[in-house]
């Protein structure tokens, strides 16, 4: 799960250099509509890594009510095959087509709702391509592909002017000419995915090329409007039970749903956590088109609809929705442990809600992948540092099982003293971490709010147990 918070410090990398290619380029503003599946790469990482200098915004409302107006490319990722392009959206996409625009549709997996659009302008996703790829045009660099690519099936090859072909000369990528606009079809997997990750730019130079193709049917005004189709533009927005939900037109079958159990649970969420919410803070949840994920900024909490399962299973939703909520209910400063502890409280949360065999199960089962590198738990901190002598430092690999496990560990040996350590930490956190109060709540932070909560100085077993931490650099006093 992507959290917004923890990510925003990786995005400080930038790594495509236009130079003078810069100068030849079209004007550029493009449009990701991820109204029918949520991509994590549709984001300022892939505006960096393929689309530097130009515009582009991203687009959540129905792809009919999208505002193409001054936007001369248009993104269609993926479609969720639970979703499909409905009459209005298929309209819109031959209007902008008409209007001189540029499509760009890629697929991976199965694309079933991908093939239904594509059928109406004679191509559709095939078979598996056979490696190496290679570049027909815009460029003579080597195609990089991750795992497998998908081939195109083209009605009539006449029509299409290939652009990346397999080894046995199948279309990989191919664009057409609709009227004075274009549309690119191409497997998903020869571009970039990693959304914040600038150094995931793969075939840049291949991908300016075609952007610049597409694009080039219709002109945009530089000093016209062109508008982030934000959440503002979602169709709907239901307040009630102090709950504010906003969602697409595709995603109302499944609104209810997720109204039921976001309110089921944050009440229990609450409990766990032993304060309220702060005013402002996840107040309100979108609904995103993806089983992958979500994130927290904080006010608002993005839940994949389709996560674990969902609407058929429940247990891995309580365990996300309370995942994502704890994100924003632990500021304003992310815990040391932000990540675990966030799936930590989620799996308390299931136990809470009639789902204990398999919370305890998934909490047991965190505890033992940590338990095989530091078998004792006296070893490592929660970066696989060690304060013991002779003790070599955790190989990167297994970094994240401890960082996990150990987090876990550490919360069941005191909540065996006070089961409900949890809350009280919470509670004591809120008191001695306000805003503004802190330099940066670091172990030493932690280990003093822990203590607080305990009732008890628990800086020789945190130093026992690999930390190194120490009382006199706590900025938070303990007064025990
Ligand atoms: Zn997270």
């Amino acid at each position: 799960m992507y959290s917004k918070l923890l990510v925003s410090s990786l995005i400080s990398l930038n790594c495509l250099c236009l130079g003078s290619l810069q100068a030849q380029e079209n004007r550029i503003h493009a449009v990701n509509s991820v109204s029918h599946a949520y991509d994590f790469h549709a984001d300022w990482g892939f505006q960096r890594q393929y689309l530097k200098d130009q515009k582009y915004v991203k687009s959540w409302c129905a792809l009919y009510n999208a505002d193409l107006s001054n936007a001369n490319l248009l993104f269609l990722w993926n479609c969720d095959n639970r979703l499909a392009y409905n009459e209005k959206d298929k309209k819109t996409v031959d209007n902008f087509l008409k209007d001189g625009g540029g499509v760009v549709l890629m697929g991976r997996g199965n694309p079933k709702s991908q093939n239904e659009l594509l059928k109406s302008y004679g191509v559709e996703f095939a078979g598996k391509a056979t490696l190496p790829l290679e570049a027909v045009r815009y460029t003579d660099d080597e195609v990089t592909v991750k795992g497998e690519a998908l081939t195109l099936k083209l009605d009539n090859p006449k029509k299409w002017d290939v652009i990346v072909k397999d080894s046995k000369n199948n279309p990989v990528t191919a664009s057409r000419k609709i009227g004075k606009g274009t549309i690119v079809v191409s497997a998903r997997t020869i571009m970039g995915d990693h959304p914040d990750y600038p150094s995931d730019s793969i075939n840049a130079g291949l991908w300016r090329g075609i952007w610049n193709m597409a694009a080039s049917g219709k002109n945009v005004d530089p000093n016209k409007p062109f508008r982030n189709n934000f959440i503002e533009t979602l169709e709907h927005r239901t307040q009630k039970d102090g709950m504010d939900i906003n969602y697409s037109d595709y995603m109302k079958p499944y609104a209810d749903a997720m109204f039921d159990i976001s309110k089921r649970c944050m009440p229990v969420i609450e409990n766990r956590m032993g304060v309220p919410l702060s005013p402002g803070m996840g107040s309100r949840i979108i609904l995103i088109p993806t089983d992958g994920g979500g994130y927290s900024s904080g006010e608002i909490l993005a839940l994949a609809v389709w996560w674990g399962g969902f609407p058929d299973k429940e247990d891995s939703m309580i365990e996300f929705v309370t995942h994502e909520a704890v994100h924003s209910w632990v500021l304003p400063y992310p815990e040391i442990w932000n990540e675990p502890i966030a799936t930590y409280v989620g799996n308390l949360v299931m136990c809470d809600m009639g789902h204990a065999e398999e919370g305890n199960r998934r909490i047991k089962a965190a505890i033992e992948r940590a338990r095989k590198h530091d078998p004792e738990f006296n070893l490592y901190d929660m970066r696989g540092n060690t304060n013991k002598e002779g003790v070599q430092p955790l190989a990167q690999s297994a970094v994240n099982d401890v960082h996990w496990g150990k987090m876990y560990w550490i919360f069941e040996e005191l909540r065996k003293q006070d089961p409900n350590i949890v809350s009280n930490y919470f509670k004591a956190k809120r008191e001695h971490a306000k805003a503004g109060s802190l330099k940066k709540y670091d172990d030493n932070n932690t280990v003093a709010v822990l203590s607080i909560a305990m009732g008890k100085d628990l800086f020789p077993w945190f130093q026992s147990i690999g930390f190194n931490v120490d009382k006199s650099k706590a900025e938070i006093e303990m007064n025990i």
